[in-house]
């Protein structure tokens, strides 16, 4: 059944969230601006939303397959996300499989450097300070989280670290790094948020090196909704592809 939408809650660079008649469920709306360097660079990239909701799905339903408590419930059209209401907390939590961005410039790093075991990083969410890297006891001191969550949030992270990695190889797709979000349900149980899409991972094609992300749009380069079209292409199965009427 779909659901009556109420008020905006909160507006994201790149996502509306909307109340529902259910207080436990949100309408997320996926727009199609696109922003880099704290939202200094902006621009509108048509089908960006449709794309990123199709490919967030998707890893959502994989990762609820392999036990992974997510906000998503369904995704009623492309581009509107029906999930579970959560009160965010305001950490990035990325995975680096591979060195590449803000790490090698950081830090003497090589680009393209493998980590095995997966480096996991916490930044704390905030324009305002440039989201800063940060460790646990800032965290907790900042009240975002507890300690026994955070030690949750690593173990939920490399668990789906494992799984998207996996499934990306078979598909084709190197997985250097990406971010990701979570926030406390009604029960106070930790939740996996947010998105999974080209503009919160890396994704680089395995056999021509193609980057197929959000740097292209960094970069300024040509052909950002092309590469997003192909993640989503070599990801989703042909039951996907009839089920949002996709002809490619
Ligand atoms: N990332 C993100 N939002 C941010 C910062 C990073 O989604 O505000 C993602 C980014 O797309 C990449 C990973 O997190 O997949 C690691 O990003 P990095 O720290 O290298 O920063 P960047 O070089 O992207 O600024």
């Amino acid at each position: 059944m779909t659901p009556q939408i109420g008020n905006l809650i909160y507006q994201g660079k790149a996502k509306d969230v909307y109340e529902t008649d259910d207080p436990e469920k949100v309408l997320v709306k996926f727009r199609d601006d696109i922003t880099a360097g704290d939202g200094e660079k902006k621009d509108v990239i048509n089908k960006k939303g449709y794309y990123n909701s199709i490919i967030s799905a998707k890893f959502f339903e994989i990762l609820q397959a392999a036990g992974v408590k997510t906000q998503y419930l369904d995704l009623i059209n492309p581009g509107e996300m029906l999930s579970l209401r959560l009160e965010m907390i305001p950490l990035e939590i990325i995975t680096r499989n591979i060195a590449a961005g803000s790490l090698i410039k950081k830090f003497p790093f090589k680009e393209g450097q493998k980590f095995d075991p997966p480096i996991i990083q916490m930044d704390y969410k905030s324009d305002e300070f440039h989201d800063p890297m940060l460790n646990e006891d800032i965290a907790v001191a900042l009240g975002f989280s507890t300690r026994k969550d955070l030690e949750i949030i690593r173990k939920t992270t490399l668990k789906i670290n494992q799984v998207l990695k996996e499934f990306l190889e078979i598909k084709g797709i190197l997985f250097p790094d990406f971010k990701i979000e979570y926030g406390y349900d009604s029960q106070g149980n930790i939740v996996l948020g947010d998105e999974i899409s080209p503009d919160t991972c890396r994704f680089w094609d395995n056999e021509t090196c193609d980057v197929l992300d959000k740097d292209l749009f960094r970069k300024g380069e040509s052909g950002v909704i092309e590469a997003y079209q192909k993640v989503a292409s070599l990801i989703l199965d042909v039951e996907d592809k009839k089920r949002w009427n996709l002809d490619f």
